[in-house]
């Protein structure tokens, strides 16, 4: 290995003095590479930083990497690369994810993993953010002595989950042996489905001891368990359960608990017995932040992204820190596939496609959300598309009808009336009707849930 790695040093000298990679590719790519993975009798493997150095460096330089590893050594090897993530998950994700410490069953599937990238040291705070990071900071320095539950809300991809899992770690970091529980309410909702559908006593105990026995419970995007009535009243005994006995919980939601729909008033004023801090949006600055701090997991020199190239990517990406994210690895990998610079022109290039352009007319985005969720249902069930939207009353027709409807007034917020006028002119009342059949036999049929979710998966 030791006389791989030297190989592998002339290797990187023989590419640049033969002018064979451009100076700014050896310095950004090449030179920091100097540790041997393995090497076997037909391949070398090094370790590289990340996917993006691995995509880049395999796409245009394997070859010739290659080729004058075999001339030095006068035999055929390819050289290939590995990355430190890989390594990690081939050495044992136990190491490398931190879990809690109860067994696992199929009724325990949300014995969920903390993103090892959801810490403190990676959240950027700004004024939209502080004070939720202040309040998590706080509870994860000293669960249950002061805030009990935190209820973080905000709206979609500003960070809830993300900070609710720094907390996590944190206490992890600090008493390995402290049993974290992170679970979504949708996966709640199922975990205490299948308990229930088990038919067996063992299963339902099976599911509430294991919630009893989080020391901290993350429960992510609560506003999931609406219309859930059974599994709320579930987890209305959890938290009273925990509460007593001293366990620390946080909530996260996409609205304060007054203004959750369809869920219990009981369950709605314990959310406020502890502290309810929100996220806002991003302002310019923090938005330049968080790109800035990106940067340095996605390339080894931030440097060479210009100013001018991150302010357009945090210009026009404002309302979501994901979608901001996610613009800048777009801008990102274009450059490294086309091996160009990260320059403000690239970034207006690479991202013209998905810079909002001046939006469609209301009435047409709905009826391409009508129609797209039509389409879809049509498909899943081999129905035709009229058929869906007829009066037929058959049975093989009522139940997609239901279903559809259930999802565009569900996903689109479309108003009952004009999805109506979708259906046959069906009345409001009836489109209303349709929908809370669809939401109770969420509930107590496993299959229309299976279904809507494969239907879901189709749409997105
Ligand atoms: P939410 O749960 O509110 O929908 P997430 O926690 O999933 O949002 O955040 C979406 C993405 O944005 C994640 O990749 C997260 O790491 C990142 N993110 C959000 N806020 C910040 C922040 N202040 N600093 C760094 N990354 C952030
Ligand atoms: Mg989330």
């Amino acid at each position: 290995m030791e006389n791989a790695a030297l190989l592998w040093e002339q290797v990187k000298e023989k590419a640049r003095t033969a002018n064979k990679i451009p100076d700014s590719v050896y310095e950004e790519l090449l030179k920091p590479i100097t540790e041997v993975y393995k090497e076997t009798s037909t391949t070398l493997v090094l370790v590289v930083e990340n996917n993006l150095v691995k995509f880049r460096i395999e796409k245009f330089y394997s070859d010739l990497l290659s080729n004058l590893y075999s001339d030095l050594i006068g035999e055929n090897k390819r050289i290939k690369f590995i990355t430190r993530e890989q390594i990690e998950k081939e050495t044992g994700e136990q190491e490398s994810y931190k879990t809690n410490s109860v067994s696992s069953t199929d009724v325990l599937k949300s014995q969920r993993k903390l993103r090892p990238e959801y810490t403190f040291e990676n959240f950027v705070t700004g004024k939209s953010n502080r004070y939720a990071y202040l309040s998590s900071l706080k509870v994860a320095e000293s669960p249950v002595a002061t805030i009990n539950p935190l209820y973080i809300f905000g709206e979609v991809g500003l960070g809830k989950t993300h900070l609710m899992q720094a907390i996590g770690h944190y206490i992890l970091d600090n008493n390995p042996n402290c049993n974290v529980i992170y679970t979504t309410a949708q996966q709640f909702v199922e975990d205490y489905f299948t308990a229930t559908t088990k038919k067996n006593p063992e299963k339902m105990q099976e599911f509430v001891d294991y919630y009893r026995s989080a020391d901290v419970l993350l429960v992510d995007d609560i506003q999931f368990l609406a219309n859930k009535n059974a599994t709320q009243e579930e987890f209305f005994k959890l938290f009273e359960f925990l509460h007593e006995h001293n366990k620390q919980m946080i909530i996260t939601s996409d609205r304060k608990a007054d203004d959750l729909e369809n869920i219990m008033s009981r369950l709605k004023s314990r959310f406020c017995w502890g502290e309810m801090v929100d996220i806002q949006k991003p302002d310019l600055e923090l938005r330049i932040k968080i790109l800035q701090n990106k940067l340095t997991s996605l390339i080894t020199d931030p440097s060479l992204v210009s100013n001018d190239a991150l302010e357009f990517v945090a210009q026009h990406f404002t309302n979501n820190v994901r979608e901001l994210e996610g613009a800048l690895r777009r801008f990102i990998n274009y450059c490294v596939s086309f091996c160009i610079e990260y320059s403000l022109e690239n970034a207006k290039i690479s991202l013209d496609s998905i810079i909002d352009q001046p939006s469609d007319e209301p009435d047409e985005i709905d009826f391409k959300n009508i129609t797209s969720v039509k389409k879809a249902v049509s498909n899943y069930y081999g129905i035709s598309l009229s058929d869906l939207s007829s009066a037929s009353r058959k049975k093989e027709l009522v139940l997609p009808r239901q279903i559809a409807i259930y999802l565009i007034r569900n996903h689109f917020n479309i108003p009952l009336q004009k999805i109506g006028e979708h259906f046959g002119s069906r009345d409001h009342t009836t489109i209303a009707h349709a929908c809370g059949k669809v939401e109770a036999m969420i509930d107590t049929d496993w299959t229309v849930k299976q279904d809507i979710d494969n239907i879901m998966k189709k749409l997105n």
